[in-house]
């Protein structure tokens, strides 16, 4: 995976601005929007404007863009002034991933149990 846009690929569409979404931030390397069906009262996705189809192989393909994708985590975070919050990664269809464009999810704004189940 060469991190090259996919035309399959919706976050691939929202980072080139032909899907809408509600952006929050974005960074020469990285986008963050809210997420369409949110889970907590700050529910936002933050993706690698390339395209890798999840985190570990973003990591391995180009480590500092996926250090990109966590450090804009933490500054959405900061933006909505949250004292804790959590970031996830879901990997494969077994846990949930359904958009295999890597993305963090950052929730937060209540209480988070853990486990999640
Ligand atoms: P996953 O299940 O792959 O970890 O997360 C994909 C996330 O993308 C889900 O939380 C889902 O609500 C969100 N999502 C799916 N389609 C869209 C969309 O068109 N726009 C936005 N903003 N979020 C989306
Ligand atoms: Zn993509």
């Amino acid at each position: 995976m060469s991190g090259e846009p996919q035309d399959d690929c919706l976050f691939c569409k929202i980072a080139e601005g032909h899907v809408p979404a509600t952006i929050v931030r974005e960074t020469e390397t990285t986008v963050a929007f809210r997420d369409i069906n949110p889970q907590a009262p700050t529910h936002v996705l933050v993706i690698p404007k390339a395209h890798y189809k999840d985190a570990a192989t973003l990591a391995t393909a180009d480590p500092a863009l996926a250090a990109d994708v966590l450090r804009e985590a933490q500054a959405v975070a900061d933006e909505d002034k949250l004292e804790s919050y959590r970031v996830v990664f879901n990997t494969g269809a077994g846990a949930g991933q359904t958009v295999f464009h890597a993305h963090a999810h950052v929730l937060g704004g209540r209480g988070l149990q853990w486990p999640p189940g």
